[in-house]
């Protein structure tokens, strides 16, 4: 049950075989160096006085040391906590007073900023990750022996604190067992069909589940390969795509790349694709379909419990669906208000159960208690309903359904009416406070390139199809939809940009 145990095997013996290519100047790096790498990082951090359970916090850029100091922090016994590199030294304060770590990893760059938010928050030792390794964490970990053997921890001792995207308010940090992210990434790799010959295309950001646990867990637990992108850039996943086989990306990265004509060329001899951490629009999944022949593999998850549910690896991926839930994981929908599971086919909030689960939010002991049942359920938050094959759909998120005039309206039934609309690129749905209704319902419509489109058209266009209540009260043409790292349409902060628009 150890992670770094699990993580490890596939590559037992494999001392050469390449784990990471860094696509920006085609240095690798094997098995055998990063896990000697890795090990020297443990003891760089033991030699600083890391304790079994003490945190090692860091903002840095994605390099692969940032990857060593991850199975590092691991291996040592220590829990590994990275933060979003947008985050600004006030928040990083924050996040640094929460979590109390005992080392700190920030981007030099950064350093004249963040050695006083450290010193202020007790952190003992601040050391340094830029771009191309530049900082003093590389030579710490060169200073080191390799052969560090794994401090031994429990099932239930915690690896990794992740905080969530902070997409429905701040930010909580997710406290994550050595077994919830063993058994989840062995889960994936075998339902994903990973195995030693795939070479995934890293372009996700390592301080975030999708990027960290989902996309390098698999390769390691798999013993396969990754080639890696500091971020997402659509000419070089094109340029990557001939040596990969698989590809694992937010929606955004797919409605991109679909505007590259030399995808379906370089997309044909490609395994797997998979999307996820914001839903991907059924007229993407179509499109890619219709450009590529793949059809893309959606699944779903969340910081708190990695994933839950995924479309199928042979049997049907059901565009707008998330898919059945993974072996070892429970779902069930449930009354908002009373907590009691509802029938198939009904929408209500999603809740999951199994090994995938954490542990609870770090410091937050009421929110645990309110987000997560002793009976190990935990109430997701999002809406969701279940169909007769036992597929599940995310209707949204909770705090995002709006009430309006006593009637429930998910925003995504507005969107995607909208959204089918000729000329409209994008769109989003919030309720704003309103004097009569409690609340209105408000577009946000983003217009394709060239297309001349306003409220009235917007207005025209639904009306027939959505029932009254559901229609619009008022639409804004804006150039772009509040997004944040990880694709995420910010809807808490839509909410209050048009907090006035019907008072
Ligand atoms: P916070 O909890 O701080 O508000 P967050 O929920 O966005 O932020 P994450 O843990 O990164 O933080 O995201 C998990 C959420 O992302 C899920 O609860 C769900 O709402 C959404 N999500 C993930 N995958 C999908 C998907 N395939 N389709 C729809 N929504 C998804
Ligand atoms: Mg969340």
């Amino acid at each position: 049950n150890h992670l770094a145990h699990a993580i490890s095997r596939a590559s037992d013996g494999r001392h050469a075989a390449t784990f990471l290519t860094d696509m920006r100047d085609g240095r690798t790096i094997t098995y055998g160096d990063f896990w000697s790498n890795a090990e020297r990082m443990a003891a760089a951090l033991v030699a600083r006085g890391l304790a079994p359970g003490d945190r090692v916090a860091v903002q840095a850029p994605k390099e692969p040391a940032m990857l060593e100091l991850y199975v590092g922090t691991v291996l040592a016994g220590g829990v590994f906590l990275p933060l979003n590199t947008a985050y600004t030294p006030d928040e990083v304060a924050y996040f640094l007073g929460d979590a109390t770590p005992r080392v700190f990893v920030c981007d030099p760059a950064n350093l004249d900023a963040l050695a006083s938010v450290a010193a202020d928050a007790d952190v003992a030792h601040v050391m340094t990750l830029g771009e191309g390794e530049a900082g003093t964490l590389v030579p710490a970990r060169d200073a080191q022996e390799p052969g560090f053997r794994a401090v031994p921890r429990a099932a239930l001792d915690l690896a990794a604190i992740l905080y969530t995207s902070g997409t429905t308010g701040r930010s909580k940090g997710a406290m994550l067992t050595h077994r919830a992210l063993a058994s989840n990434s062995e889960t994936l790799r075998d339902y994903w069909r990973f195995t030693d010959k795939d070479v995934l295309i890293h372009a996700l950001p390592i301080f975030h589940t999708h990027g960290l646990f989902v996309a390098t867990n698999v390769t390691l637990m798999a013993g396969g390969a990754a080639i890696f992108l500091p971020g997402f850039d659509a000419d070089a996943i094109i340029r990557a795509m001939p040596r990969a086989t698989a590809l694992m990306g937010v929606p955004t990265f797919y409605t991109r790349l679909l505007q590259d004509d030399r995808l379906a060329d370089a997309a044909r001899n490609m395994r797997l694709f998979v999307s996820g951490s914001a839903p991907l629009l059924a007229e993407t999944h179509e499109r890619w379909r219709a450009v590529t022949g793949h059809a893309i593999l959606e699944r779903y998850g969340m910081t708190e419990t990695n994933m839950n549910t995924s479309n199928p690896y042979d049997g049907e991926r059901r565009a707008g669906t998330v898919g059945v839930p993974l072996p070892g994981v429970d779902v069930k929908v449930c009354d908002p208000e009373t907590g009691a599971e509802l029938p198939r086919g009904e929408i209500g909030v999603l809740e999951v159960r199994g090994d995938n689960v954490f542990a609870g939010y770090w410091q937050m002991p009421e929110k645990t208690a309110e987000e997560l049942r002793s009976d190990g359920w935990f109430i997701t938050g999002d809406l969701a309903v279940i169909d007769a094959d036992g597929y599940v759909t995310i209707v949204g998120r909770g705090k995002d359904l709006i009430i309006t005039g006593g009637f429930n309206v998910y925003p995504k039934e507005v969107e995607g009416v909208i959204d089918a609309l000729p000329g409209v690129l994008e769109s989003a749905v919030i309720g704003v406070p309103h004097p009569d209704f409690g609340e209105a319902v408000v577009a946000v419509v983003v217009a394709r390139a060239g297309a001349a489109i306003d409220e009235r058209v917007i207005l025209d266009g639904v009306s027939g199809r959505l029932a009254k209540f559901k229609q619009p009260k008022r639409v804004v043409m804006a150039e772009a939809l509040p997004r944040n790292t990880m694709g995420k349409v910010q809807k808490n902060i839509m909410r209050e940009t048009y907090a006035d628009l019907l008072q």
